[in-house]
């Protein structure tokens, strides 16, 4: 893709401003509160954060998915919360412009870009989440609609987001069951959907993951992605490499704030007459998470510029959430170590990355079926 390198410093500052000025001072209060950043999320959207990889010609900001990751990564330094906003939405965007049909992608590319119309992933289910071919979710036609019933769970965005990019059996025959899941783009706002309760969570807070149920939920038959029945498990881990770009830019965020508070704590506290920096102790840890956080950092954007080139990057973009989302679980509980007692407190953010940093090494498929990816990428790669 094309970027216009003016427009990305541009928006890189100016990302960059709005979470030292508006994220920084708010986060840990509206965290602490599970309160959802209703202001922070509008001012996401006069920045054109919602449209940040969607085409110009859709009203977009038209970014690579290079300039998205650095834009991911410093949203979450301030506080994750507000990625997860944005991931579902524009790894929904990126399969409808991969896949959509014409008038799919004129009907919700510019009002998407807009942050008008807002997306949501709708493919786990209660019973399957790794095993996404076991969904159970059908959708049956019905002249020119379809009728779906099913239930989804850990759904994020679920109630904030206005349409959902649903998965779901249009043949719960086929054999292997994938060449029978479909995509549907599907308005929620219609009779047959049931928001169910928010999920209470150890960190992830503020935005809400909720189980949805469907009960003879209409879908007009146009709302079918690409047109095409048969193809939707494909469509969407095409969108997951795009997601799996996010969560490991997520956990390089999140991991940079907590060495970021460990440095300065470490300047600040002193032990035995010094400042603990300045035991070698504090410093071996130091090192090793500035070294490991740029080591995740590399992997990330490494992944990025090969969706860039339009290259196929599951194998990369594997690699860079699995080591990218233990650097950060690891580097966010040294920092608290670093940070002692105080650590522990919420009164200092290290708890909050500390809770925040696990659910980089499950969503977007957990770590273990990562391995697997890149195992199966790895065979391929270099087969005999
Ligand atoms: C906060 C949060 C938000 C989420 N948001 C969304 C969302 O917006 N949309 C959505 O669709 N989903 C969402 N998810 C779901 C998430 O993607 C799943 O939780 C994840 O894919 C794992 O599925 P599971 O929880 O069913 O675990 P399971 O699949 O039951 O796995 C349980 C354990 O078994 C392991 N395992 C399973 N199969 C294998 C295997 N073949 N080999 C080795 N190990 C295996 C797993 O790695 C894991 O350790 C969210 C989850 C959370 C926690």
């Amino acid at each position: 893709m094309e970027e216009d390198q003016d427009v990305t410093t541009q928006v890189l500052d100016t990302v960059r401003r709005f979470v030292a000025r508006e994220v920084v001072p708010v986060a840990s209060r509206l965290e602490h509160a599970n309160e959802y950043p209703c202001d922070l999320v509008e001012r996401m959207k006069e920045l054109g954060l919602f449209g940040a990889t969607i085409p110009v010609e859709y009203g977009g900001l038209g970014l690579g998915y290079s300039t998205y990751s650095q834009i991911v990564e410093e949203l979450c330094r301030g506080w994750m919360s507000l990625s997860g906003v944005l991931n579902t939405h524009l790894m929904f965007a990126y399969v409808l412009n991969a896949h959509g049909t014409a008038e799919q992608k004129q009907r919700y590319l510019p009002p998407m870009a807009r942050g008008e119309h807002r997306a949501a992933l709708c493919l786990t289910e209660p019973h399957a989440g790794s095993d996404t071919q076991a969904i159970r979710t059908t959708a049956r036609r019905d002249g020119d609609h379809y009728v779906v019933n099913g239930a989804k769970m850990f759904i994020t965005n679920a109630r904030t987001a206005t349409i959902y990019s649903l998965v779901v059996k249009t043949d719960p025959t086929a054999s292997p069951p994938h060449r029978g899941m479909s995509l549907l783009a599907a308005e929620k706002d219609a009779p047959g959907v049931e928001i169910g309760r928010d999920i209470d969570k150890l960190g992830y807070k503020g935005i809400e993951t909720c189980e949805v149920s469907f009960e003879d939920f209409r879908v007009p038959v146009a709302s079918l992605v690409g047109g095409v029945e048969g193809r939707g498990l494909q469509q969407v881990l095409s969108g997951l490499e795009v997601g799996r770009i996010n969560i490991a830019s997520r956990a390089v965020g999140v991991a940079q704030a907590a060495l970021e508070d460990a440095v300065r704590y470490a300047q600040e506290r002193t032990a035995f007459g010094k400042p603990i920096c300045e035991h070698q102790a504090i410093q071996l840890k130091l090192a090793d998470m500035a070294t490991k956080i740029e080591a995740a950092r590399l992997l990330t954007r490494q992944a990025a510029a090969m969706k860039d080139r339009g290259e196929r990057c599951d194998l990369e973009a594997g690699m860079a959430k699995l080591f990218a989302s233990e650097t950060c679980q690891e580097v966010s509980l040294e920092a608290m170590r670093v940070l002692g007692g105080y650590g522990y407190t919420k009164e200092f953010r290290v708890e909050r990355y500390y809770r925040d940093a696990p659910l980089m090494i499950i969503g977007e498929g957990t770590n273990e079926i990562q391995r697997l990816v890149i195992a199966r990428g790895l065979i391929q790669r270099y087969k005999i």
